[in-house]
Order: C-alpha cells, then sequence, then structure tokens
C-alpha cells in the first residue's frame, strides 16, 4: 500500500517519495495518519493517543498532519509572522528534539517544490517565508531565541524547560492561535520528571489547545499535567 489514500496531499507523498525516499507508509503511519490528518483540529473533540515503539515511523504520524493544516493556511493573506506559533512538539531531551527537527526540516523543503509547481508566485513566496520551524532547547541561547520568537516560529520543537521558559518570560511568544500540541515519548517525560513543567505549559497554553496527540514508546500513558486524557483521548 502507499501513501495515497491516507488522505495527504499530493504535494506532501510526491516529496516525501523524491526527496526523502519515504514510499510506504509503516503501520503506525497507516492507522494513524487517516484520522490525524483528516480531523481539523477546529473540530475535533478527542485527543489522540499513538503508541508505537521507537523507529516504527511515529514521528511522521505526527508531524505530516501538522504540515498539511498548515500548508493552506499560509497562503491566506491576512497570515503573517504576526500570527505567532500554530504547532508545538514537546520532547524529552535535547538529542530527540533535534532529531524531530531535522525531521521537520526536510518534510518543509516541500516550501521549495511548492515555488517550483505554483502558477502563483504571489502566494507561494508568502508561504516560503511563513512555513518555518525552531528548535528550543536548553544548552542554546536565550536571546537569540527570543529574536526567532519575535518574528514569529509557526511550528516549535522544544524541551519542556525551555519551552515554559519563553512561555513566562518572553513577551512576543504569541501562543493565542496554537492549534497543534505533541507530546513526545510522553511516557519519558514522565520518568524524567516533567510532569509539572508539562501541567505548567498546558495552563499558558489553556483555552487555545485544540488538539492534543500523545505518543508514547509502551503501555498506556499516565494521564499528563492533570489533563483529562481519559475522556478525551482516541487511542491508536
Ligand atoms: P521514528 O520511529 O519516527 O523515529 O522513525 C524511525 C526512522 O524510520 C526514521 O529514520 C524515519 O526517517 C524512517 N521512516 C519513517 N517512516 C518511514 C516510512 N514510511 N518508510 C521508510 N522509512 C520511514
Amino acid at each position: 500500500s502507499s501513501f495515497s489514500g491516507l488522505g495527504l496531499n499530493p504535494l506532501i507523498t510526491s516529496h516525501l517519495s523524491s526527496k526523502m525516499g519515504i514510499q510506504k507508509p509503516t503501520s503506525i503511519q497507516r492507522a494513524a495518519l487517516p484520522v490525524t490528518v483528516s480531523t481539523s483540529p477546529d473540530v475535533i473533540a478527542r485527543d489522540i493517543f499513538i503508541q508505537s515503539q521507537t523507529g516504527s515511523g511515529k514521528t511522521l504520524s505526527f508531524l505530516l498532519p501538522i504540515v498539511q493544516d498548515l500548508l493552506p493556511l499560509s497562503s491566506l493573506s491576512y497570515i503573517d509572522r504576526s500570527i505567532g506559533t500554530l504547532a508545538i512538539i514537546i520532547a524529552p531531551t535535547r538529542e530527540l528534539a533535534k532529531q524531530i527537527s531535522d525531521v521537520l526540516e526536510s518534510l518543509l523543503q516541500l516550501r521549495l517544490r511548492a515555488i517550483d509547481e505554483s502558477a502563483d508566485n504571489v502566494n507561494t513566496s508568502r508561504l516560503t517565508r511563513w512555513l518555518v520551524s525552531g528548535l528550543l532547547i536548553g544548552g542554546g541561547t536565550r536571546t537569540h531565541e527570543k529574536a526567532r520568537l519575535r518574528k514569529g516560529l509557526p511550528i516549535l520543537v522544544a524541551t519542556p524547560g525551555r519551552l515554559l521558559d519563553h512561555l513566562q518570560n518572553t513577551s512576543t511568544f504569541n501562543v493565542s492561535k496554537c492549534r497543534w500540541l505533541i507530546l513526545d515519548e510522553a511516557d519519558r517525560l514522565m520518568e524524567l520528571g516533567f510532569e509539572e513543567t508539562i501541567a505548567g505549559i498546558l495552563k499558558c497554553l489553556d483555552g487555545h489547545r485544540k488538539l492534543a496527540l500523545q505518543a508514547v514508546k509502551e503501555g498506556i500513558g499516565r494521564e499528563v499535567g492533570g489533563w483529562d486524557w481519559e475522556r478525551r483521548r482516541r487511542t491508536i
């Protein structure tokens, strides 16, 4: 089977196959993508819980729906950098955050293809400028990160401590339109003692966040950050 039929934009599937060497979905992608791609964060009533081992292709199961969701928005004329951050991916370690960010960056190379292939240069040039990602992890300089946040980073990959730090201390960090929140390896986030930090992050996003997606390696994840997971979740 192929990626077509899972609801992905052909621009994305052709980018996956020609630029990333990814032709066929893994089993978690076949299970997760029809749900995550077809359900807009605007209407979803439940959070989604993806349970799958490392190496199974979990990362693309949550990155693809985000990129697909934000792609059409980026060509709307009223979108500009001041819209702030629309998707946040939280990872337990700097290394994992960097890995996710690398996959996201190769996925976002499709901006360039969009320019080549589209006749509408006005919209696509806006898309290139706009659909950018950023990494917020301890160890980088706060000043540099603040400057990037001021300019606007639609998609963020972050470790919990540094993310909460910016949510509380960077006044230009705008999350009022944030649509996606991903907790990758949520089980490890808990093991590493990030429960309170995650609770703090959820509080800052409260009323804004539309869809949370919790990815875990094994077992059933515990309730994270005091959020009523049982009531909302849909397990894949
Ligand atoms: P993950 O489980 O998300 O860490 O992915 C593990 C590795 O599998 C990464 O190197 C991905 O680039 C790769 N990968 C993810 N999805 C696919 C796929 N559908 N076909 C081939 N490789 C994939």
